[in-house]
């Protein structure tokens, strides 16, 4: 199975700035990534249609860091998942710490996002993680089950669905989780998922991933690749770890 390398871009880089980033991975990407990894990039809204112009023709898929949970109607200032996938996204964000801590997004709207991707047939990541407070409270598992109970509720577990395990005290912190830290809570989300009946599912980490510690996280059981933030920005740095 090929290792997903899935950059989140956040509030970064126009169009102009997109398109030369594909550029430059692509230059770079000849020398093969490819064959053992798949490269997946959100960027943000605006710059989504040279995105999808850039990425014809190559390998890397793309999709939204957002979606709203209706298809299209009077929901001013959000963006549509169906026009998303007109433009050929098919990897969706959903439930990234920031969304869920800034934009207060609540599990039940999650699910609705997660099921209206699902009846357009395309590829949730779906995002869960727990803050410092609540790991210190030793509440790590208790608040991965909650997210996970909650926002895939009576989702289709058949199709294909990624799970992005990010600490939140590791997102953009330089603080990453250890090896024994993310293998113990991959184990235990694997298995969750596994008891709920998903059959076709891969894992990501995400938190301050670096080329320097990718080798070694990606070594540990479950998993299955990283969805990467401000190391994801230079398409140097961000090809290094598509090499791990
Ligand atoms: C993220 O935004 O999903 C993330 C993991 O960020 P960073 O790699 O910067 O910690």
């Amino acid at each position: 199975m090929k290792k997903i390398f899935a950059a989140n871009w956040k509030l970064n880089k126009s169009p102009l700035e997109a398109t030369k980033f594909i550029q430059d991975f692509m230059k770079l990407a000849a020398n093969g990534v490819f064959n053992q990894s798949d490269v997946l990039i959100f960027p943000s809204a605006f710059s989504m249609d040279a995105v999808s112009k850039a990425c014809a023709g190559t390998k890397i898929q793309f999709g939204p860091q957002n979606i709203f949970s209706e298809k299209s109607g009077a929901f001013t200032g959000e963006n549509s998942a169906e026009v998303a996938v007109q433009l050929g996204a098919q990897f969706f964000l959903v439930g990234h710490s920031e969304r869920r801590q800034l934009f207060s997004e609540v599990d039940a709207l999650l699910n609705q996002k997660v099921k209206l991707l699902q009846s357009l047939k395309v590829i949730p990541v779906f995002c869960i993680g727990e803050t410092l407070d609540q790991r210190d409270a030793e509440l790590t598992e208790t608040v991965c089950f909650s997210q996970i109970e909650k926002g895939l509720a009576g989702i289709d577990t058949t199709q294909r669905l990624i799970v992005a395990y990010e600490p939140v005290w590791a997102i953009g912190t330089g603080k990453v989780a250890t090896r024994d830290q993310v293998a113990e809570i991959h184990q235990k989300i694997f298995d969750k998922l596994t008891s709920m009946g998903f059959q076709n599912f891969q894992l990501l980490y995400g938190g301050s991933v670096k080329p320097e510690n990718a080798k070694e996280l990606l070594q540990v059981p479950h998993v299955h690749g990283f969805l990467i933030g401000g190391a994801s920005l230079d398409p140097n740095t961000f090809y290094k770890i598509c090499q791990s």
